[in-house]
């Protein structure tokens, strides 16, 4: 059984990753308190605990990633977050960008397409102390029409398109943050749905992700 220890070093490192965040124009002190609280090193390998506070992505299982801190405070520092906001995300992974908006006091219905990602979902170490952070096994094209609609939407996984099943979940004045394919990287996009239905759009960065892929993979590859 590992052994789960956030120790003083743990700390010490991340809050100089919080540091690194604001010279690199992250502003939202709520983002990085958020963050701060959370210990990045639970989500990754324990072969990785060293390097685990750097501001890089690391693989986890199943060919995918965890996002890097800056790419996780930038999306979530564009959602606007409010306690008590009712957010989808897709692309569940490590669990860590939908354990920060857990921890912002959200609601939060987190996807998974990669059955083996979701499967882990059962174990994860927080489960009591966000009753506000639900799992869902899916393809997030799709969204969870059940449960809507939401007052925002965060893609983490390179969209070839903006889903248009999520924009009709989303809630008039309610926002969503989508890297949007442009071949070599993703422009970071924020979409507004105004109270008529039509939407509005403001491009940000760039950055690089793993793919959105359609349907379920209920194996792995
Ligand atoms: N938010 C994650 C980032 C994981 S990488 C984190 O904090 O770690 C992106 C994830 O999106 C991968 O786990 C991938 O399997 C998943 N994904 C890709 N396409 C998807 C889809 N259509 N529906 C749901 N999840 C998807």
């Amino acid at each position: 059984m590992r052994k789960f220890d956030d120790s003083y070093r743990h700390k010490g490192l991340r809050k100089k990753l919080m540091d690194i965040l604001r010279e690199k124009g992250i502003t939202d002190e709520q983002v990085l308190a958020a963050m701060n609280n959370i210990p990045r090193h639970f989500f990754l390998d324990t072969a990785l605990d060293n390097i685990a506070y750097e501001d890089r992505a690391f693989p986890i299982a199943e060919g995918q990633t965890i996002s890097q801190p800056y790419t996780v405070a930038y999306q979530t520092q564009l959602l606007q977050v409010k306690p008590q906001d009712k957010i989808l995300e897709i692309g569940t992974g490590s669990i860590y960008q939908a354990t920060v908006l857990a921890e912002m006091g959200a609601k939060v219905f987190t996807i998974e397409r990669q059955k083996a990602l979701f499967d882990k979902t059962k174990q994860y170490i927080f489960r009591s102390k966000y009753p506000n952070l639900k799992f869902f096994y899916g393809d997030g094209f799709e969204g969870l029409p059940t449960y809507a609609p939401f007052d925002k939407v965060i893609i983490t996984a390179a969209a070839p398109f903006i889903p248009p099943k999520l924009i009709d979940q989303l809630k008039p004045g309610g926002k969503m943050v989508i890297p949007v394919d442009e071949g070599v990287h993703q422009r970071m996009l924020r979409i507004t749905k105004l109270p008529d239905g039509t939407t509005t759009e403001e491009a940000f960065n760039n950055f690089s992700f793993v793919p959105m892929l359609t349907g379920k993979n209920g194996y792995t590859s």
